[in-house]
């Protein structure tokens, strides 16, 4: 199959059966953990990546070949190899998703798309959405993510806050955690203050533990994991 994979069991979402929105890296950032390897294209261009029609078919003839595994799906996730929201056609494609089965739906994306009210809109009708939020210094943001440059670290920030406010379902945040980079205490204090601007369901921190083709991309220690927790509050849990 070419664009539904899995199914994948997680810590995060239980067992969950992956759709992707665009070709292999197609991507907005180039972040230093990425387990996909490089980006090999780096746009910030929206389009219709994928013929949604296959896309529909392949997950019809998944569904009625695993009807017994499709029961004790938790999610079906957009995500796949690049930035899902790059690809202009997400709304149309998850209301037709909801046509094919009951099973919820989950989005997870890198959040840089959310400041765009048509795509805040195009996520309405899903059930879950996970974002990522690794950094609110721009610096720091630029050395772990390495987006695009038209990328702004502030409109992100706004998309998020706007999400919270438009969106019923539920919002897991994500921070991703590197040695070195991104977990010194006064950078999750700062986090801490926009975090709660945004007022996600539940705050998720990991850390990159498999292999990266990056060298020297390590884990946070866990006793820092478990400072970090503290200061990120009760919704916060270490993946
Ligand atoms: S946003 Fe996701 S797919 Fe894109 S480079 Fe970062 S980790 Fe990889």
């Amino acid at each position: 199959m070419k664009y539904v994979y899995g199914p994948i069991k997680s810590r995060r979402l239980g067992l969950s059966l992956g759709l992707s929105l665009t070709p292999y890296k197609v991507c907005n950032y180039d972040c230093v953990y990425c387990q996909l390897g490089k980006t090999s294209e780096l746009t910030q261009e929206r389009k219709e990546y994928i013929k949604g029609e296959d896309l529909l078919n392949e997950l019809r003839t998944w569904i009625q070949n695993n009807a017994q595994e499709a029961k004790n799906l938790n999610y079906i996730t957009i995500s796949g190899s690049g930035e899902p929201l790059l690809n202009t056609k997400v709304g149309e494609l998850i209301t037709k998703i909801k046509g094919v089965t009951s099973i919820p739906v989950a989005v997870i994306t890198n959040a840089s798309l959310l400041n765009i009210a048509q795509v805040r809109q195009a996520l309405l009708e899903v059930d879950l959405i996970v974002p990522s939020l690794d950094a609110v210094s721009i610096e720091i943001f630029k050395q772990m993510n390495r987006p695009h440059p038209d990328i702004k670290l502030e409109h992100i920030i706004e998309g998020l806050a706007d999400l919270r406010k438009e969106f019923p379902g539920k919002i897991w945040l994500e921070v991703m955690i590197v040695r070195g980079i991104n977990d010194g205490l006064g950078q999750i204090r700062k986090l801490k203050e926009i975090i709660v601007r945004i007022n996600p369901d539940k705050i998720q921190i990991n850390s990159p533990v498999r292999t990266t083709v990056e060298e020297n991309i390590f884990p946070a220690d866990k006793r820092k994991l478990n400072k970090i927790k503290e200061i990120l509050g009760d919704k916060c849990e270490i993946i």
